[in-house]
This record gives structure tokens, C-alpha cells and sequence, in this order.
């Protein structure tokens, strides 16, 4: 197949793009570079089978040459990031969105949309199963995503009710590994920098919110496999192991040297308060559960970070 992957120079985007190619297609890769980086796109230009776009995927474009499939991972994920930029947020999930579905429907490929738990917001119902319709706050800070990410599942699924578009959508649950940006201010970057660094580790609130961390590899296979399938309905792929920040903190001392210490940070608005996938359809529809424990990803991990941290100014975003 020919594959157009939008986002390819970000953390997902460029994992996902490495897997296409290794699985024998030739993958278009797409990205503006706003939150993505150079370099990832560079570690794939010399595959066989890789051509790359710089084009901001919100406003129209044409691709050249068929197309099989498409994966719009194109849109800024971490918190610190889409709250910078919160209408190119809004506008990556929507018009860009809108962009992906019709050039789905000129080539007749299949359109897979990364989503996320996040539209799923404060979650009153736990763990999260996708009959769950959520708790978003469209007016607060994280609206801009949350809302964007929803109305990106609601325009998939009008392309694929009215014109018969083969979709699919992921919702991906808070996914790590190597290649996050160092700065990209999430909490598994930014505690394993600060910990490299002997800095104190920052846990936003008490840290008795939780989340249920899934190792890249594990989440880019069930991504795959939901690409094969015939499943049109979202399905989440995550890793329901969850642990309390506080209890990611203590783990991360651990496994970058036991130097840090721990301090405590403002809460953000409207940060959820706890976050589990409910994977009964990934287990019984793709045959897929994660492997990877947080432990040994944790472990996979940390090199990546301490190859950034030993060769520049890597720093935490906080
Ligand atoms: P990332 O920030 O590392 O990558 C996003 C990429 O999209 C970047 O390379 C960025 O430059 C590019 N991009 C953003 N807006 C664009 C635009 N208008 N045109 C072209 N390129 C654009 O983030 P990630 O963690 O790799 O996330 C990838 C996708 O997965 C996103 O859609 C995100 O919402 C989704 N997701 C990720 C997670 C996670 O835990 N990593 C969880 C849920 C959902
Ligand atoms: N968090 C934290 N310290 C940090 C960054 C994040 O305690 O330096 C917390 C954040 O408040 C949230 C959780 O860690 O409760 C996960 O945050 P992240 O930004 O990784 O993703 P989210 O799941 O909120 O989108």
C-alpha cells in the first residue's frame, strides 16, 4: 500500500511511519513541524519507500500519485503545547481533519483517525469503556483539543455514514517512549529529564490523579492491527495498568539514578482526575493487549532521554 501519514515528524507519526515501512509500504510522511522535530524525519528519508511533505495539513492540499491509506496523526498532544496554540489546535482537528476525509474520498483510501481518552475529559464513568459518551468542559482551557479530537470523530463518522468512506478510529490512551521531545511538557518527559538532571521531580497537585501509561511499540501495534481490521467504531488502545503520578514520580527516581526529589506544582484546570482504557474490544476484536510493562518501558525509554540531556540543553517544560 501507498500510505499518507500526517504528523510524521512527531512522536507517534514517526514510530508509526517506521512501522509501515518495516511492514513493505511506501509511506507518504506529512508535517508543518509545529510540535514535531527534523530529526525524526531525517532518521526515515534514507527508507526505501519514504517521501515527505512540509505542509500545514489545515489548509487544502493535493496529494500526488494513489493513495491506499491515511493516518491523520497530524495535531499538537501534549497539554503544554495545544494550550500555546490552542486555534491551530482547533483548526489541525477540524479542518485538517476535513482536508484528510476528502482526500480519503478522492483516492478511495481508508482514513484511520488518531483520537484520544481525552474525549473522554474529567471521566465520571471509570474505567473508560468507547459506549462512555464523556465529561468535557468545551468552554475550559483543554477544550480546544478535547472538543477538536470529538469533532474529528464526528465528522469520520459522517464521512463514513454518507459517503460510505472505510474509516476507522483509535482512541489512544497517554502513550510514551523514545523520540518525545524533551520539552514537550508531558509528565513522562518531564519527570525523566528532571530526574537525569538531579532536579526535583514536578507533580502538578497532590499527584493522586492517575493515568495508565502505554510503551510506543505496543500502542503503534494495536494502531496497526485496528488498521487491518473491519472495525469502523472507535476503539481505545491503551494500556490499563494505572498508576498515580505520584507513583510514576517515585518509579522514574528510581530508574534515573534515585538522585531527585519530588516538589509540588499548581494543579491544571480541568485536569483529569483519573484515566483507564477499558481494552475489551482491542482484546476481542484485534486479538491485541499491551506487553510492555511501565517498568520496562521506563527502561526502553530513559537512554533516549539521557542521549538528549548528555548532548545539549535538554530541559524539562513546565
Ligand atoms: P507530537 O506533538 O509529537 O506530534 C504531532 C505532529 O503533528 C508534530 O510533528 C506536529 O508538527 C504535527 N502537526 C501538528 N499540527 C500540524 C498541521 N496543522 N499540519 C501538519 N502537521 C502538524 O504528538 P504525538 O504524541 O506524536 O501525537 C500524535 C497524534 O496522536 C495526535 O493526533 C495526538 O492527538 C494523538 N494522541 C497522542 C497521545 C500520546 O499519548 N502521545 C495520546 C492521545 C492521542
Ligand atoms: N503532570 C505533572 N507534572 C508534570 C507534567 C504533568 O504532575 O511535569 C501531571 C498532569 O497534571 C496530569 C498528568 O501528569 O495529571 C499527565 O499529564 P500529561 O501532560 O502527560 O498528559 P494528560 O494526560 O494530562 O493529557
Amino acid at each position: 500500500m501507498r500510505i499518507l501519514v500526517t504528523g510524521a515528524a512527531g512522536f507517534l507519526g514517526s514510530h508509526l511511519a517506521e512501522r509501515l515501512l518495516d511492514d513493505g509500504h511506501a509511506v507518504v510522511g506529512l508535517d508543518n513541524f509545529v510540535t514535531g522535530s527534523r530529526a525524526n524525519v531525517d532518521r526515515l528519508r534514507g527508507r526505501d519507500g519514504f517521501s515527505f511533505v512540509e505542509h500545514d495539513i489545515s489548509e487544502p492540499l493535493e496529494v500526488e500519485g494513489p493513495l491506499e491509506g491515511i493516518f491523520h496523526f497530524a495535531s499538537p498532544a501534549s497539554p503544554v503545547d495545544y494550550l500555546e496554540i490552542p486555534i491551530q489546535t482547533l483548526k489541525v482537528g477540524s479542518l485538517g481533519t476535513h482536508n484528510c476525509l476528502g482526500i480519503a474520498k478522492v483516492k478511495g483510501a481508508r482514513f484511520l483517525l488518531a483520537s484520544t481518552s481525552e474525549v473522554y475529559g474529567d471521566p465520571q464513568v471509570h474505567p473508560q469503556p468507547e459506549s462512555y459518551w464523556g465529561h468535557v468542559n468545551p468552554v475550559g482551557p483543554r477544550g480546544c483539543y478535547d472538543e477538536a479530537k470529538r469533532f474529528a470523530e464526528a465528522l469520520t463518522m459522517a464521512y463514513h455514514r454518507h459517503h460510505g468512506l472505510d474509516t476507522r478510529i483509535v482512541r489512544i490512551f497517554n502513550t510514551y517512549g523514545p523520540r518525545m521531545r524533551p520539552g514537550d511538557g508531558r509528565v513522562v518527559s518531564n519527570f525523566i529529564v528532571q530526574g537525569l538532571r538531579g532536579e526535583p521531580l514536578t507533580v502538578y497537585g497532590d499527584g493522586s490523579q492517575t493515568r495508565s501509561f502505554c510503551f510506543v511499540d505496543d500502542e503503534v501495534d494495536g494502531i496497526v492491527r485496528l488498521f487491518h481490521s473491519d472495525e469502523t467504531q472507535p476503539i481505545n488502545v491503551g494500556n490499563p495498568g494505572e498508576f498515580t503520578i505520584r507513583e510514576l514520580a517515585d518509579i522514574v527516581v528510581e530508574e534515573t539514578g534515585g538522585g531527585s526529589t519530588v516538589t509540588e506544582r499548581p494543579l491544571p484546570t480541568d485536569d483529569p482526575k483519573v484515566r483507564r482504557p477499558d481494552i475489551t474490544l482491542a482484546r476481542e476484536l484485534l486479538g491485541w493487549e499491551p506487553k510492555v510493562s511501565l517498568r520496562e518501558g521506563l527502561r526502553r525509554t530513559i537512554p533516549w532521554f539521557r542521549d538528549q540531556v548528555e548532548g545539549g540543553d535538554a530541559r524539562a517544560r513546565t
